[in-house]
């Protein structure tokens, strides 16, 4: 069967692979059919040899943690044949750390899991994979063009489950929220902020391209100043480039009580002038949270699956801007301009 693969570590080494063999039962019961994969920046800096790991002796590692697929069979009867479904991107550690221990793999604290198509683990960027029943997270019918939406989707409903915790500390009744980015997380992040009846606004630098009207669509407001000159201070910012001028403007608006979730990761090596006291002034007098969040749990995916089935389908299907087919794999890890989110079609 075919499948997408790398060589981690080795730029220039993406290579589809028409005799990869097939999964072994020992992945999981649940045997599936894939219908595409989501392709995001992890994938292209693995491709570019910056990041990823092979599974414990093999040189190649298959791609893809944006899944979605159909199942085959499941002789466990979790889900039924035809049912559409997603892979769980990560495992837990195998000591286990105290978290993994408890199935809260996203706050793992020994770095020793494993993730599929990234850390040790093959991707689901092949014909057919398999998956244990734990892992797998049935998709309504009527998300069978977006579902591979699911990943990203899972990462933004931790951010704000984590963000709804940590505003439980007070009383706490937010109305507005600020989403920094409108790339894929961040579109996605305001979809579940307009779910919980906030005002929002989604601020980015594009004044052209889709962007300003998917915002809109969503009933938010599209922002392309920069955050220090917003005319309101927002409850919660879900910061979403990782942009260091960015950021630290974003964690300065916030109102009073207000959290601030990074979710971008910076490439850091820069280094910029800023005043640190004038920061921890605000932070202290207004109680203000600042924390990060990555990855997501099997709750987190749930809810994610439940936030997709009640979106407007054709705003979901707008985000994906470009759909490659898997014979043309290689165009589909090629960064383009004004993309949103690139899907590789294993059905095509
Ligand atoms: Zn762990």
């Amino acid at each position: 069967m075919r499948a997408v693969t790398v060589t981690p570590g080795v730029p220039d080494s993406l290579r589809m692979v028409d005799d990869w063999p097939e999964p072994a039962p020992e992945e999981g019961a649940i045997l599936v059919e894939a219908l595409a994969v989501g392709i995001c920046g992890t994938d292209l800096e693995i491709a570019a040899g910056e990041y990823g790991e092979a599974p414990p002796g093999q040189e190649r590692l298959v791609l893809g943690h944006e899944s979605l697929g159909r199942v085959l069979e499941d002789p466990t009867g979790t889900l039924q044949p035809g049912d559409l479904v997603a892979g769980v991107v990560r495992r837990p550690d195998p000591v286990p750390c105290p978290n993994c221990a408890v199935d809260e793999w996203d706050m793992c604290r020994n770095g020793q899991y494993t993730e599929h198509g990234i850390k040790g683990l093959p991707g689901f960027a092949r014909d057919r994979w398999r998956i244990q029943p734990k892992f797998a997270v049935g998709l309504d019918p009527a998300l069978a063009p977006v579902g591979m939406l699911l990943e990203p989707t899972s990462v933004v409903a931790k951010a704000w489950d984590h963000i709804e915790r940590i505003g439980a500390r007070a009383e706490w009744k937010p109305q507005t929220a600020l989403v920094t980015g409108a790339g894929p997380i961040g579109l996605l992040a305001a979809l579940l902020a307009t779910q919980r009846g906030l005002a929002v606004h989604v601020l980015d630098r594009n004044t052209t391209g889709p962007k300003p009207e998917l915002v809109r669509a969503l009933g938010a407001t599209y922002h392309t100043v920069p955050v220090a000159e917003l005319d309101f201070e927002p409850d919660v910012v879900v910061e979403c480039t990782g942009a260091p001028p960015v950021l630290l403007d974003a964690m300065c608006k916030a109102g009073p009580i207000g959290i601030v979730c990074l979710t971008g990761v910076s490439s850091g090596g820069r280094s910029m002038d800023f005043d640190a006291g004038a920061l921890n002034r605000d932070l202290v007098l207004e109680n203000n949270v600042v924390f990060g969040s990555v990855n997501a749990n099997r709750r987190h995916w749930d809810l994610a699956a439940q936030a997709l089935a009640r979106a407007d389908q054709s705003w979901l299907n707008s985000l994906v801007t470009r759909r490659v087919p898997v014979s043309a794999y290689a165009e589909a890890y090629t960064h383009t301009g004004g993309d949103i989110k690139t899907v590789l079609d294993f059905t095509a």
